[in-house]
């Protein structure tokens, strides 16, 4: 089918898509129309990656709008939102307007009651519907992409029901849904009462394999002579010979530090093939990467550029990972090493994928665990980039005959597991059950199972009983916290049960802070930080070794301050979580008390995105906190103390320092300049010789104008200002509030 033959959209838009050279609709992409997609008929697309399902989608949204409807579009990572919502304002020439939802869990975002295209996180999605946001009921289409992350234990129940929320709350609503080539597809176009589109169709070859010995053995039973020599590396060689041959790889590797290693070795490979313009870009490209972040991640990462590779993990800032994907997409980066969190969803298709690591710890099962077949079949749909690379190669490596036989069988000849729902747990329905009753999608034990049956659970459970005792057990639970009332068959939420739900908070977590905060009438930093620390809503940070010792010292040192029972030793489990929300406490108070960046990454051994990973949920946990405090009447105290904690976790500073850090361009290292040289708040800033702050500010003098006029100042001008040298006070590294030593071992 050609582009040209499509109806239904807005003028111009088919024209558009020849001119960006899809001229003719992928099979896939035809079959969908077929199916009506373009006429309000629900699908889902089961399609392996990279075979222009994001088109199907983008023909289903476009077609909705034209005919005065709007568009949801749900990604299921954060970081795919901004790039989806790039791609699609491409059409906004032709008067569809996007936009993306980012603001906090706990707002309605009315402004995008005017935009034609939204995008956004499931869980976002959720708490929209949460906060009663008056445009989800004018949805007309909404897209989930990667459908079969259902199957995830902690993300997919929140996708399960906010789908079945929004086609309860719209019976008309067409429903799109993109997956990974998965065997039970039809199991969920049946919950969600779509058309299937089944297919097996690439737009490039892909060829599948492993190597062993000294010959890569293809799917279709092919060998091909590749030799490694004694004390080569077979991954980096596999890379290099990719790259002699014009092509870019990714490697897929088990944990971060094996990818940050793995990046290191690749350079070595990839560093002699590199021209003298692509090296000095790089070397561009390096320093842009260093000035992210002040951390050894951020140095580690931009050496391995300088030689043309890079690794690519959670650890890393959002910056750090948008520039090495741009430059791979562009062919700069010629090899990147990579925990799975890159086969997720990011558009960086390449030449040649090695799936190196196909085991992973995991700390459940005690030890090493293979990876799903699913996982390594999107890592492997990676490979191929359409219209550059004649072909993707997709390899895993064996070390001898039996795990060679072994690869084949568990990935390169297996199907897919199917996906299964994970809805009937407790985390998921404590969660999900307050929710639904508090916006009103039920309000009798009956009508509650009579929702969950619109979810795929009940569309494959052959155990319904589950399903139902866990959810008394969850309303039970829900009930002695104070959450719901239960009368006579009839269920409310209460007060503070509609705040939970609306916070976007876990059950639980708002009831271990609120127990935490009843009993306390002041609270310190430290203890505040602990009590959303040890939240289920907050991941934990393990204990190394020598952490229990450590911790347990401190513990004791500041028992007063922490809220809400301390566990004794004995109780060693409750014990140890205990603790290692004290680890997690201390890092937010050392961020807090103004302790360099590269020195927390280094002390807590994480890297700089998971400390603004920590900083984030932080904020947004004290923020709720602080909103279930004054519901609860705890008194001015209480809540003044849990706002500053807040405000310094944000800012990353001390509490004297929150009067300048409101003031744009005043980070935290400026604002502790400008306060050693006496000027303490925006008045000040105002007030002051400019000659002091230009000092205080190191002589930078655009820095100091727009701080200035940031601040108010009538005439930001420092024309003819000499910097006055003595505000430059030297400032002792971890100074704080006294405390500044508690995480220095
Ligand atoms: P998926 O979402 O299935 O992983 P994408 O939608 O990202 O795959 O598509 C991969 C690439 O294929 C994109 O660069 C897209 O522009 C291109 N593409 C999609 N459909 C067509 C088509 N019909 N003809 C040519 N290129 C296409």
């Amino acid at each position: 089918m050609q582009t040209a033959e499509l109806s239904g959209l807005p003028e111009g838009v088919a024209e558009h898509l020849r001119e960006e050279g899809i001229e003719e609709l992928y099979p896939p992409q035809a079959e969908a129309v077929e199916a009506g997609v373009t006429e309000g008929e629900s699908v889902v697309a089961s399609v392996p990656t990279a075979s222009g399902k994001t088109l199907i989608a983008e023909l289903a949204m476009l077609a909705s709008v034209e005919r005065g409807g709007k568009a949801l579009y749900i990604v299921p990572l954060r970081a795919l939102a901004s790039e989806k919502k790039r791609e699609f304002e491409r059409f906004e020439s032709f008067g569809v307007s996007v936009g993306v939802s980012t603001g906090n869990y706990d707002s309605d975002e009315e402004w995008l009651s005017n935009r034609d295209i939204v995008v956004a996180t499931s869980e976002k999605v959720d708490s929209l519907v949460r906060n009663g946001a008056s445009w989800i009921e004018d949805l007309s289409c909404v897209v989930a992409d990667e459908i079969h992350l259902v199957d995830d234990a902690n993300r997919g129940p929140t996708l399960e029901v906010t789908l079945a929320k929004l086609r309860q709350l719209n019976p008309a609503l067409q429903t799109v849904a993109l997956s990974a080539t998965v065997g039970n597809a039809g199991e969920i176009a049946e919950w969600l009462d779509a058309e299937l589109v089944h297919s097996e169709w690439r737009p490039i070859d892909l060829r599948t394999g492993v190597h062993y010995g000294s010959a890569l053995h293809f799917d279709d039973g092919s060998q091909e002579e590749f030799v490694v020599e004694s004390g080569e590396n077979p991954t980096t060689a596999l890379v290099s010979n990719a790259l002699s041959d014009g092509g870019s790889s990714l490697v897929f590797v088990n944990s971060r530090r094996n990818a940050e290693a793995a990046a290191r070795r690749l350079g070595g490979a990839v560093e002699d093939q590199l021209t003298d313009e692509e090296r000095a870009r790089l070397a561009e490209l390096a320093e842009e990467v260093r000035g992210v972040s002040d951390s050894e991640t951020s140095d580690d990462l931009a050496d391995a550029i300088e030689n043309g590779a890079a690794f690519h993990h959670a650890g890393l800032a959002r910056e750090h990972r948008t520039l090495v994907e741009d430059a791979f997409r562009n062919r700069l980066i010629k090899a990147i090493s990579a925990t799975p969190t890159l086969a997720a969803g990011v558009n960086t298709p390449s030449r040649r994928v090695i799936v190196r690591d196909w085991q992973r710890y995991d700390g459940d099962a005690g030890g090493m665990k293979p990876l799903a077949t699913l996982e390594v079949h999107q890592m492997m749909g990676r490979a191929g980039r359409p219209g550059l690379d004649p072909y993707g190669e997709a390899l895993l490596l064996a070390k001898n005959h039996d795990e060679l036989d072994e690869l084949f069988e568990r990935y390169v000849w297996a199907d897919p597991e199917p996906v299964r729902s994970k809805l009937a747990t407790e985390p998921a329905l404590r969660t999900h059950i307050l929710a639904t009753i508090a916006s009103g999608f039920a309000n009798t034990h009956e009508g509650l199972l009579e929702f969950l049956e619109r979810t795929l659970y009940a569309t494959q459970s052959t155990d319904p009983g589950r399903l139902e005792s866990v959810t008394d057990r969850m309303l039970d639970y829900l009930e002695r916290n104070g959450f719901l009332e239960l009368d006579s068959g009839n269920i409310e939420a209460t007060g503070i049960g509609h705040t939970v739900s609306r916070l976007y908070l876990d059950p639980m977590s708002a009831a271990e802070m609120i127990d935490g905060l009843r009993g306390s009438e002041q609270a310190s930093a430290l203890g505040l930080y602990h009590l959303v620390a040890r939240t289920p809503d907050m991941w934990e940070l393990y204990l190394r070794s020598g952490d229990r010792e450590k911790y347990t010292e401190i513990a004791y040192e500041r028992e007063t301050e922490f809220l809400g029972d301390m566990p004794t030793e004995f109780e060693s489990e409750r014990f140890e979580d205990w603790l290692s929300a004290l680890k997690t406490a201390s890092l937010l108070e050392d961020w807090a008390s103004e302790v360099d960046e590269d020195r927390i990454t280094e002390r807590y051994s994480i890297g700089p995105g998971d400390l603004r990973g920590k900083v984030e949920t932080a904020e947004w946990l004290l923020n709720a906190a602080e909103r279930l405090a004054v519901e609860l009447d705890l008194g001015p105290d209480v809540v003044a103390s849990i706002s500053a904690a807040r405000q310094r976790v944000e800012h990353g500073v001390g509490e004297e320092l929150l009067g300048l850090t409101g003031v744009g361009n005043v980070g935290r290292k400026r604002a502790r300049w400008l306060f050693e040289a006496g000027i303490e708040t925006r008045e000040d800033l105002r007030t002051a010789e400019k000659s002091v702050v230009l000092g205080a500010l190191r002589g930078r003098e655009k820095t100091t104008e727009t701080i200035l006029r940031n601040a108010g100042h009538p005439n930001p001008s420092i024309e003819g200002v000499e910097a006055d040298e003595s505000a430059a006070v030297e400032v002792e590294p971890d100074r704080g509030d006294g405390q500044a030593g508690l995480g220095d071992f």
